[in-house]
């Protein structure tokens, strides 16, 4: 898509802070960041939203979310457990999917957002 802003940071047409890439995927840093860790999986393929998957996406979608809890122990928000079974740390997953639920941009895009209880911020 020539006119995709998601797309063209795959192309590597506009910088990104990159914190993980591979032939599917792409993740970097949130531009405007609502937590410590603030951070974008996009498949490199585009498709507008969550809407527009269908039965062939159902890879793609599984290794998108099972690159969140690795993303996000590497860039320091994962979840943890002490010797007792107490857990600390996580952070939220969140596909915003058209106008109401608030898509701001037409590639489909999975944020992950870490930090202590971030969604109590401004977000
Ligand atoms: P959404 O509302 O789910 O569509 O979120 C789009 C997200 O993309 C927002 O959190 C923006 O801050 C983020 N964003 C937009 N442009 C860029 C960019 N060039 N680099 C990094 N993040 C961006
Ligand atoms: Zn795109």
């Amino acid at each position: 898509m020539s006119n995709c802003i998601f797309c063209k940071i795959v192309a590597k047409q506009i910088p990104s802070s990159v914190v993980y890439e591979d032939d599917e995927f792409l993740a970097f840093k949130d531009i405007h960041p609502a937590a410590p860790v603030h951070f974008l999986i996009i498949p490199k393929q585009h498709v507008e939203t969550l809407s527009d998957t269908s039965t062939e996406h159902m890879s793609m979608l599984g290794k998108m979310l099972a690159l969140a809890p690795r993303l996000a122990k590497e860039q320091g928000c994962g979840l943890s457990r002490d010797a007792d079974g107490q857990v600390s740390g996580g952070y939220k997953t969140l596909i915003n999917t058209g106008p109401d639920g608030g898509q701001e941009v037409y590639h489909l895009h999975m944020h992950v957002i870490g930090g202590p209880q971030p969604w109590r911020g401004q977000r």
